[in-house]
């Protein structure tokens, strides 16, 4: 089966998160260029997350690494810098890159974007990224960068 690959999706989810944020300011809703960043960085992060399943090793590599980047900014932001928490960030390497899962299975469905999306949509606003006010907004932002790699798949379970 011919399936998108990594760079397509990824281009795909940005020039939506663009389309979003340019549909938002039209209603007076302006996000900071950190809280830009961040969403950037998920909004990248989600949109080939699915694809962690897949049997390529050269995905599952990036998506490892990709994961390592995400979760160091995410401890540096919030001021972990004791060296016991980058004992975690071994394991989230080991586990993206080694989980051994079924192609297409459970990371493409509606259900794994949506509860995916709520948990991190709660911690950024628990971390402080956010107001709650914006909690919904920023899911749906999350959950329409997954949502687009289902689309791009042709796969909705
Ligand atoms: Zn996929």
């Amino acid at each position: 089966m011919i399936m998108p690959n990594w760079k397509y999706h990824i281009t795909f989810s940005l020039v939506l998160f663009v389309l979003e944020i340019k549909a938002l300011e039209t209603f007076d809703i302006f996000f900071s260029l950190s809280q830009l960043f961040i969403l950037l960085l998920f909004v990248s992060f989600l949109s080939v997350l699915p694809d962690v399943d897949t049997s390529s090793s050269r995905i599952r590599n990036l998506l490892a690494v990709f994961s390592v980047s995400l979760t160091v900014s995410i401890f540096l932001l919030i001021g972990m810098e004791r060296l016991e928490y980058y004992g975690f960030v071994g394991i989230v390497y080991l586990f993206v890159r080694f989980f051994p899962t079924r192609h297409r299975g459970i990371t493409h469905t509606l259900y794994f974007g949506a509860l995916l999306c709520s948990i991190l949509s709660l911690i950024l606003w628990w971390f402080g990224f956010f107001k709650l006010n914006e909690t919904l907004l920023v899911f749906l932002i999350l959950f329409s960068s997954h949502l687009s790699h289902l689309v791009l798949d042709k796969q909705f379970k």
